[in-house]
């Protein structure tokens, strides 16, 4: 991370932000944008919980503060379901509930595609996601990358890293300081092992990690299963982006169903062979903060046992 750095805490929220100015050819800019840091290992939802009543935004956020979880996950997953005027009054709930809002960035999107128009709409959704987020006061937007499409790996690295470059940049010159986060996949045929990730998040000042542990687990038709293999990931985001990797999480953690092709499909952590009690100490042992998302479809409920777990250790 080449930067210059500045720290400011300018809220009283469980993420505080880091002022960053940019470095461009000329020297410093005048811009500086602020970037969330988190202050401590927060568990979340992934979209409005079950049982939240009414089923709107504003009352999930409201919901996950009453179970005493500490973030939530937007699902835009299907479609950026916030508009730019009702945004604000999104941010405005999740600071006065002190709950960090992370989004996951629409199913749709192939950085990799072969056809021109796709690429376009990919990178589009992943700004719009972006932006709404920011609006929004969130924290990261998670985001499946794309396709092998049967071409080289290296070669795909280079396209989605070019295609990166240009949803970085124009965030900057927006001054937008949400991180984006391609995600860990879970099937072989998807763009995002360990290696691509961290290498990517290397790449890029605005980009870090999300780091989905089921997936993991899917895509090696069942490894990634026990402390030393947790422990092995975390070395390897400490060693490649430093303390500021382990200090600066977005994570998945949900029971998930897999098979040599990888993953099929989610499962509540009780009803899977995930070892979550040994990914949680591991967690705790390395000191990670940032914010673990809860994909199960209990939803609520993983988050909570995981948060249970993490606090008795
Ligand atoms: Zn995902």
């Amino acid at each position: 991370m080449q930067f210059m750095t500045i720290v400011t805490k300018i809220l009283q929220h469980s993420a505080s932000r880091l002022k960053q100015c940019l470095r461009t050819s000329e020297g410093l800019s005048k811009t500086s944008i602020y970037f969330f840091l988190m202050k401590e290992l927060l568990f979340g939802t992934a979209g409005i919980p079950l049982n939240s009543n009414p089923r709107t935004t504003a009352d999930g956020i409201r919901h996950v503060k009453k179970l005493g979880l500490g973030a939530m996950e937007l699902e835009f997953v299907r479609s950026i379901n916030i508009t730019k005027e009702k945004a604000p009054e999104i941010k405005k709930v999740a600071e006065e509930n002190n709950i960090v809002l992370t989004c996951h960035a629409p199913y749709f999107i192939n950085l990799n595609s072969l056809e021109k128009a796709k690429v376009k709409a990919s990178i589009d959704r992943i700004l719009n996601s972006a932006r709404i987020a920011n609006l929004c006061g969130g924290y990261s937007v998670c985001l499946h990358s794309g396709f092998y499409m049967g071409q080289e790996p290296k070669k795909v690295y280079d396209t989605i890293k070019n295609n990166m470059k240009e949803i970085t940049s124009t965030l900057k010159k927006e001054n937008n300081g949400i991180w984006i986060r391609p995600e860990t996949t879970g099937k072989e045929t998807q763009f995002g092992n360990l290696d691509e990730i961290l290498q990517l998040s290397q790449e890029f000042d605005n980009v870090m990690p999300c780091i989905d542990f089921a997936h993991f687990h899917a895509r090696t038709n069942g490894k990634y299963n026990s402390y030393k293999e947790f422990s092995e990931i975390l070395e390897k985001v400490e060693k490649k982006l430093g303390k500021k990797g382990l200090e600066n999480m977005h994570m998945h953690i949900t029971g998930i169903a897999y098979s040599e092709k990888g993953e099929k499909n989610h499962l509540n952590l009780e009803e899977s062979d995930l070892k979550y009690k040994e990914l949680i100490k591991a967690l705790k042992d390395f000191k990670v903060k940032g914010v673990a998302i809860s994909e199960s479809p209990n939803i609520e409920d993983d988050a909570l046992l995981c948060k249970k777990v993490y606090e008795k250790i």
